[in-house]
């Protein structure tokens, strides 16, 4: 067999540096080939698989330009030839938000995508669930080590007589007491749990676990009137809340704890067997996009695919999210002009200077963002991760923007501003209303969440091969030119379409559940 022949990749016409797509890497003496970037060139270094090469000499100082961006500048004269890491570049700085541009690029002329359907289950709130679950709503992580003891007892003595129920999951957290619940912020994290309980994929069933002396009560959680479920069937009493309180007098023992769970799972449980499948348009899919532990593939290969469904979806009538603040902050400016109206650039505005200074605060800036594994796969700096990352949005107008914690009322593609901690994004992307997510890696993570079901999309042949049982779509064949993007896109939109009814993800299969973790910029106490 003989060795692939060398292989780089550039992302413009422009670009002065491209990054080397090869398993392992090139070593240093490679003849780059005539039929790509750099071509006629020796590599002057060993260059490590998705780092970058630089295809000119570039004097100290040199604008170095990635994605048609400058992405930093030489620290030191760099020949043709040579690798082109994070140590050779000097990052810029975040661009100013006066000035930018809004709602300014021309809307893509598409036609609507019909005809596509999932089976789903239809709420009465209207929205569509991908999975049948019951939820335990927690008011404070007092309760986590009780609830978890009724979950494991539900899973295992009652939904083998609830054979339409898919899974039964305790909303566990850090927040609930100990908290300054009156700061102005916590207003973030307590209606993100308020919303989480109402995901499309619990079916409108609300049921609570309380201690009883904390912070957030429960009806300071959901407030009479947040529950449309409860509020159709309650008619006498739109007040009627579920909650099994834990320090109640009635409770003389642990077990009766439990049994008190047990019992009012058991009411949710019979309603929840009730429901069925049914044909849903492609419209009805919510779908969170989000990317963790990425690499300079991720903006070639994975992202650029997502990128390509999500135009699917929009022309669908879907609901497509796309967030993570620090990751898409050095490109606002190519976001606010794909605004649909100057008054979502100026919601887009408000949310990257509400997280400027949420960063100010803590002494750093939106550089903090990338990891070692991200520099090890060959992002120099956040500018170059914000350009891979922000191409998930595809290339329609952004209809709308959630603040964190916000619910979901529109579709179109949607800016929902969450940190880019993989679990607090897609914690947040739950709170939404997300009922599909989709997860790009290039380094690999076995995220997965127990509310909504996670496809996982490698960046690269080498993860895809490795990771074979964790990752479920291959773009890595996008690098070496086995599929195009378009390709790769819709092959990700039908597997999202038979994932949203019912077809299980690796995740799902292993039982691989991340944490749902609470964005709390308030303080403690
Ligand atoms: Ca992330």
């Amino acid at each position: 067999m003989t060795a692939p022949s060398p292989l780089l990749i550039a992302m413009h016409p422009s670009d002065n540096v491209a990054i080397v797509a090869n398993d392992g890497g090139l070593a240093a003496g490679t003849l780059l080939p005539d039929n790509g970037p750099g071509a006629g060139l020796v590599l002057r270094d060993k260059v490590p698989q998705g780092h970058k090469v630089a295809l000119v000499d570039l004097p100290a100082g040199a604008p170095v330009r990635r994605y048609n961006v400058v992405i930093g500048h030489a620290a030191r004269a760099v020949p043709a030839g040579s690798w082109v890491h994070e140590r050779l570049l000097h990052m810029p700085d975040a661009c100013g938000l006066d000035d930018l541009p809004k709602a300014t690029a021309p809307a893509p002329d598409w036609a609507p995508l019909a005809g596509y359907t999932f089976e789903g289950y239809r709420n009465a709130d209207g929205s569509v669930g991908t999975r049948n679950i019951l939820a335990i709503t927690t008011t404070v992580q007092c309760v986590t080590g009780v609830v978890e003891f009724a979950v494991q007892r539900i899973r295992q003595e009652l939904l083998p007589q609830y054979p339409h129920v898919d899974d039964v999951v305790g909303l566990s957290h850090s927040y609930g007491c100990g908290v300054a619940i009156d700061a102005p912020d916590a207003v973030i994290p307590i209606r993100t749990l308020r919303h989480i309980s109402l995901n499309p994929n619990f079916g409108g069933e609300v049921m609570v676990v309380s201690l009883g002396c904390e912070k957030l009560q429960p009806d300071r959680l959901l407030p009479p009137g947040s529950i449309p479920l409860v509020d159709a069937r309650s008619s006498t009493d739109a007040s009627v809340l579920d909650v099994v309180c834990l320090q109640d007098d009635a409770h003389v023992g642990f077990m009766s704890m439990i049994e008190s769970i047990l019992r009012q799972a058991r009411v949710h449980l019979e309603r929840l067997n009730l429901r069925r499948r049914e044909t849903c348009p492609a419209s009805e899919l919510v779908v969170g996009v989000q990317c963790g532990g990425s690499d300079a593939l991720s903006g070639v290969t994975a992202n650029p695919a997502v990128g390509f469904a999500t135009d699917l979806l929009v022309r669908a009538g879907a609901a497509v999210m796309f967030s993570e603040v620090t990751e898409v902050r050095d490109g606002i400016a190519q976001l606010t002009a794909r605004a649909a109206s100057p008054a979502v650039a100026d919601a887009m505005i408000r949310e990257m200077a509400w997280y400027d200074a949420y960063l100010q605060r803590g002494s750093v800036d939106r550089s903090a963002n990338t990891t070692p594994g991200n520099k090890l796969g060959g992002l120099s700096n956040i500018v170059e991760k914000a350009m891979g990352s922000i191409v998930k949005s595809g290339s329609g107008p952004i209809s709308g923007v959630l603040a964190p914690g916000e619910k979901l009322r529109q579709k179109g593609l949607i800016y929902a501003a969450t940190p880019a901690s993989d679990f607090i994004c897609g914690t947040l992307q739950v709170a939404a209303g997300m009922n599909l997510h989709i997860f790009t890696t290039g380094r690999g993570t076995p995220y997965g969440l127990a509310p909504v079901p996670v496809i996982k999309v490698a960046t690269r042949n080498d993860l895809a091969r490795r990771w074979h049982d964790l990752m479920d779509v291959n773009a890595g064949r996008i690098a070496t030119g086995e599929a195009s993007i378009e390709q790769v896109g819709w092959e990700m939109f039908e597997l999202m379409l038979a994932v949203a009814s019912g077809r299980k993800t690796w995740a799902e299969h292993w039982g691989l559940k991340n944490d749902l973790v609470l964005f709390n910029p308030a303080p403690i106490t």
